[in-house]
């Protein structure tokens, strides 16, 4: 009973839908039928779409260097990357979702939040053969201003995005721990006690006989920063931290 209680509690959206269904196929079989069919017509679609999406993924995570990543759609970008991200999304081929475990790496290799709301929204609605479709079903004049208008939304939603969405809210680096052989270590004997360490990064240090300890070499890539910080300020040098990032 524990165990179902637990696969429940983890795959609660997709116990939602069944429960959804279930319900649906007793008061509406109709409706229920109607719409497992759709339902079964997008699953087929992702089927096909998604292993293609999973490994370009897969090949720009190995391939692509943080670095690159970094200096065409990172922070510093500027006014380049930004064009660059709203081009990347304007030529994508495939649906939305196609779209997400891709934003998801670049987020992770270094991508700036602002240029990722440019890739997502570029690609949802200002895909180029759409354009050419939509001036022949509804007028070149017609496409140009929703273009114009659509694409200064686009650039004021990235901005607005940028300045509400921190990168530590997102759940991108949760699992990007560093590899178990990385070690810190101090070397006690000439710990001055101050406790500076375990004020920087608590969940790493703590103070026991007034000398610093060591609780934790579990460090995900945000808390890179604060066990780097306390090595920095410890006055009596004595932390060491030997890493690789994974
Ligand atoms: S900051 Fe350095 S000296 Fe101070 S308690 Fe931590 S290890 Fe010891």
């Amino acid at each position: 009973m524990g165990i179902v209680k637990e696969r429940i509690k983890n795959y609660k959206l997709l116990a939602f839908v069944i429960l959804t269904y279930l319900t649906l196929a007793i008061f509406m079989p109709d409706k229920a039928f109607l719409s497992f069919n759709n339902s079964l017509y997008y699953v087929k679609e992702m089927i096909t779409i998604m292993p293609v999406i999973l490994l370009l993924t897969s090949l720009i995570t190995a391939w692509v260097p943080k670095s690159t990543i970094e200096k065409y759609l990172g922070k510093g970008s500027g006014v380049k990357g930004a064009i660059f991200s709203f081009l990347l999304g304007s030529f994508s081929a495939g649906p939305i979702y196609a779209a997400f475990p891709v934003c998801k790496m670049l987020l992770k290799k270094g991508a700036s939040i602002s240029n990722i709301v440019i890739i997502l929204s570029a690609w949802a609605v200002i895909k180029v053969p759409m354009l050419l479709n939509e001036v022949k079903f509804l007028g070149s004049e017609f496409m140009i201003i929703r273009w114009v208008l659509t694409t200064i939304s686009i650039f004021a939603m990235a901005y607005i995005t940028s300045k509400i969405v921190k990168r530590n809210e997102l759940p991108i680096e949760e699992t990007e721990h560093l590899s178990s052989a990385n070690v810190i270590s101090i070397n006690k004997e000439y710990c001055i006690g101050c406790g500076l360490c375990s004020k920087i990064s608590p969940n790493h240090f703590k103070m026991a006989n007034k000398k610093a300890t060591i609780i934790s070499q579990d460090i995900n890539a945000n808390e890179l920063q604060t066990v780097n910080e306390a090595i920095e300020k410890c006055p009596a040098k004595v932390i060491e931290f030997k890493s690789e990032t994974i």
